[in-house]
């Protein structure tokens, strides 16, 4: 008799909605991707993963695999029972006041465990990932924004009524520029990785400016195609030595350095994950946020944590969500 447990993990996002079926020791057994069609309605992206829902329940029967449930990540705020998506979650259209678990509990007829994207992705990666082993873990991941989550003990923390963690909205620079949040200064307006393609086309743009004053003296920089900039180009050109790219690059670990440090200071982390598209830039940039990081934390706080890069990728949030299910 096999006693394997079995959960469909669900992570949902603004663009794609991915699927998996996942057993207790982290193993996919099927998995797909979907568009979420957030553009178009609330409806619409129940309708997606209504969908995805009923093509692992197929797969599953084929196999004579028993689910437990349903476990998903979703963009925004959930309520701190996990039933009902509150709001913040601006890229998917008409997605606030939606009592998304029971809906999902209806049509799947199986238990549904929801919480917060980066929450489940930090859940993820603690118990199958780069946090694996550790109690306690800080989870960021550097993106277009910087998403985060707190494990303490093991559990998840998000503040009272699931209202906190917000990691890419503490204050960074007291008098800085506004935030896409409302607020000024924030750590995601300097250190995500849209911060860091900001940075960088600003200093390239000042950069022309100067050498077409100087007739071309350095002409190396007219022509460059600053549309194409994103994290991966100027990563390139990092390892190639441009000052540009060395300057920025050096810029942006310092300020997600500087954040980290206030992790590492209130929390006092086994483990700082990072996830994220630079996260997998290669051990140099590990090496220099961790720098930073130890840099301004205080060291009687840092003496436990190690900063890691992430191991999941575009899994972690799968793997979260339907964590759920297997840590009781
Ligand atoms: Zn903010």
């Amino acid at each position: 008799m096999d006693n394997t447990r079995y959960a469909i993990g669900i992570d949902l996002g603004g663009t794609s909605v991915k699927f998996a079926l996942i057993d207790e020791t982290g193993r996919f057994h099927f998995e797909g991707i979907l568009p979420s069609m957030a553009d178009v309605s609330a409806e619409a992206v129940i309708g997606q993963i209504s969908k995805a829902v009923s093509e692992v329940k197929d797969y599953a029967s084929k196999h004579g695999i028993v689910l437990c449930g349903v476990g998903i990540g979703t963009p925004g705020i959930v309520d701190a029972a996990g039933r009902i998506v509150l709001g913040g979650a601006e890229n998917i259209r008409g997605w606030e006041n939606l009592p998304l678990a029971d809906r999902l509990e209806e049509i799947s007829g199986l238990p549904v465990v929801m919480g917060n994207d980066a929450n489940m992705m930090g859940l993820g990666e603690t118990v199958f990932g780069a946090g694996k082993g550790a109690s306690d873990v800080v989870f960021i991941t550097v993106g277009t924004g910087i998403g985060g989550a707190v494990v303490i003990g093991g559990k998840l923390f998000a503040g009272y009524a699931g209202r906190g963690t917000e990691l890419g909205h503490v204050p960074l620079i007291a008098d800085g520029e506004k935030c896409a949040c409302g607020s000024v200064g924030c750590l995601e307006h300097y250190a995500s990785a849209s911060a860091l393609v900001r940075r960088y086309r600003e200093r390239a743009l000042e950069k022309m400016r100067t050498s077409s004053e100087s007739a071309g003296t350095d002409g190396s920089r007219t022509g460059e195609d600053l549309s194409k900039v994103d994290g991966k180009y100027i990563v390139d050109l990092y390892k190639k030595g441009d000052p540009l790219a060395v300057a920025s690059l050096e810029e942006h670990c310092d300020f997600l350095g500087h954040g980290i440090a206030g992790f590492i200071n209130i929390f006092s982390p086994q483990r700082i994950v990072i996830g994220g598209g630079l996260s997998q830039a290669g051990d140099f940039y590990i090496g220099m946020v961790r720098k930073a990081a130890m840099r301004y934390a205080m060291p009687d706080c840092a003496v436990n944590t190690e900063i890691v890069a992430a191991e999941l990728g575009n899994r972690a949030g799968c793997l979260g969500a339907a964590s759920s299910f297997f840590l009781s």
